[in-house]
């Protein structure tokens, strides 16, 4: 059974809709890769599924939950309990220490800092990342960056973690890392990734994907 399901969503900024139809099932501990054109509506469906975004219709359902029926205030918590995000870019405070970084979600969930800062570094040890902790963003590399983001995303122990384009502004060689430790933490964690990419090589670290196109969406078969 799907631990997170969208179904038949519609969504329109402006005459052509961005998702006309889409839907997408994730089971926990599954990776399912959205693939597609620029534009498709990628972004949008993600968004839609986190709770981020509204949709003009259509449902998506979380474990026994209707996110559009929940109040702002209770999809906002779940959001921070339940989900983690991973971005292109941009996602960590520059004025923060990469270690307050990763601890933050957790101050934000009520935990004292000296335990909070204790899992943090136990994260960016997963991630290989332990020689920024006390670094601002700015001053790592983006492959540092990016897993220092994936350690953010996942020190709350997700249930879901949405990556769009997590990769997208790294080199194929510091991508390839990146979406290895983040697969591997989601699999120890049983978490499932929704992970928007164009890049097949990043897909690959999926199970499953899905084609999202002119806001329709489609299951494919990979051939492995
Ligand atoms: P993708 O992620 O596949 O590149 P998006 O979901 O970002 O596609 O966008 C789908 C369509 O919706 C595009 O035409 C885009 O311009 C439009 N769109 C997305 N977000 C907004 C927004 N906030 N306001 C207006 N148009 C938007
Ligand atoms: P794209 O896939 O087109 O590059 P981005 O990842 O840049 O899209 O994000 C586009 C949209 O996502 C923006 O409308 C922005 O408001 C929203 N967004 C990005 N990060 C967050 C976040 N942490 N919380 C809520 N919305 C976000």
């Amino acid at each position: 059974r799907a631990l997170l399901e969208a179904t038949n969503l519609r969504k329109s900024f402006g005459p052509t809709p961005a998702l006309d139809g889409a839907g997408l099932s994730v089971r926990a501990g599954e990776v399912v890769a959205v693939m597609g054109p620029s534009g498709s509506g990628k972004s949008t469906l993600l968004h839609c599924l986190a709770g981020i975004l509204q949709p003009d219709s259509g449902t998506v359902r979380y474990r026994d939950a209707e996110l559009s029926s929940m109040p702002d205030a209770q999809r906002s918590e779940l959001r921070r309990t339940d989900f983690g995000f991973v971005f292109q870019f941009g996602q960590l405070v520059p004025e923060l220490s990469c270690l307050e970084n990763v601890a933050l979600p957790l101050r934000l969930g009520g935990i004292k800092r000296r335990a909070a800062e204790s899992r943090a570094r136990e994260w960016l040890e997963r991630l290989e990342v332990t020689g920024v902790a006390d670094k601002r963003p700015g001053e790592t590399s983006g492959g540092q960056g990016q897993r220092v983001a994936v350690a953010r995303a996942l020190v709350t122990g997700p249930s879901v973690v949405f990556a769009d384009e997590p990769t997208g502004a790294l080199d194929s060689l510091n991508g390839e890392r990146v979406m290895q430790l983040l697969t591997a933490a989601a699999r120890e964690t049983n978490a499932a990734v929704v992970l928007v990419t164009h890049e097949a090589r990043v897909a690959a670290y999926s199970d499953r994907e899905v084609v999202v196109r002119d806001g329709k969406s489609r299951e494919v078969e990979p051939a492995r």
